[in-house]
């Protein structure tokens, strides 16, 4: 059994040698441990290994390892899907929502942004492989995203992410990277004042190479640091 520091450190070199392939520095690359079904205790090896932010799917598990202090000494990311009725407990607490998927929910965080005076930073998730189950911007409907997250000054949106379908592992999912990356070069002009095209978040476990391949500066490995997730018998 390798450790979760030896994981980390595994991970960091294969995404040192995709940067360095791609033209990079792996400095540039933003390592979030997705840290969904592992404790505190183990989340705290991950940082203490050296991943730059944690990235958790649930807000009720989220919540519970904060109040256990899981997270100190690294940035906290929500990358689940997030229900209107839950942004309150985010907003603030986290420092980059990377799945909004709709504009209805751009409009509620910038509420609550609102009444706390302050700027929660997003990504807008894009549903790349236009997958009826999932959540997500369709690519042609990224433009109208952003001109209406210029409308909420509580929001700044730093970037796009995705989760291509789960079927497909590693080289297969090069498609949908590719057209990520397109998409993003598409976008990326400057036309408002709280809209940055600074991070493209793609890449999982099984793909992540092959994300950085295309442009992905920040990853969300979960597997390849803590090892499989036990899901409950139902
Ligand atoms: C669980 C999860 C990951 C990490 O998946 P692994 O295959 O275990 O690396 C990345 N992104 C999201 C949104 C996830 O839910």
């Amino acid at each position: 059994m390798m450790t979760i520091a030896e994981n980390v450190a595994a991970v960091r070199e294969k995404i040192a040698a995709a940067a360095l392939r791609a033209g990079r520095e792996a400095g540039e690359i933003t390592l979030v441990a997705a840290s969904k079904m592992n404790d505190a205790q183990r989340v705290r090896e991950a940082i203490a290994a050296g991943v730059d932010a944690c990235g958790e799917n649930r807000v009720q598990e989220l919540l519970e390892k904060s109040a256990l202090g899981a997270y100190e000494g690294a940035a906290l990311h929500f990358i689940g899907h997030l229900q209107k009725n839950k942004v309150k407990y985010l907003v603030g607490s986290v420092s980059l929502i990377q799945s909004v998927d709709s504009i209805g929910l751009l409009a509620c965080i910038d509420r609550e942004a609102g009444k706390r005076g302050l700027v929660q930073d997003v990504l807008l998730e894009i549903n790349i492989a236009a997958e009826p189950s999932k959540s997500g911007f369709a690519p042609e409907a990224l433009p109208a995203a952003i001109a209406a997250a210029a409308q909420y000054p509580g929001v700044r949106v730093r970037g796009l992410m995705t989760v291509p379908p789960i079927c497909l592992r590693g080289e297969e999912n090069l498609q949908y990277f590719e057209r990520m990356r397109q998409l993003f070069i598409d976008n990326c002009a400057k036309k408002y004042d709280n809209v940055f095209m600074d991070f493209m978040s793609m890449g999982m476990s099984g793909d992540f190479e092959t994300a950085i391949a295309c442009g992905a500066n920040m990853v969300r490995v979960g597997t390849a640091i803590f090892g499989e997730r036990h899901y409950p018998e139902k």
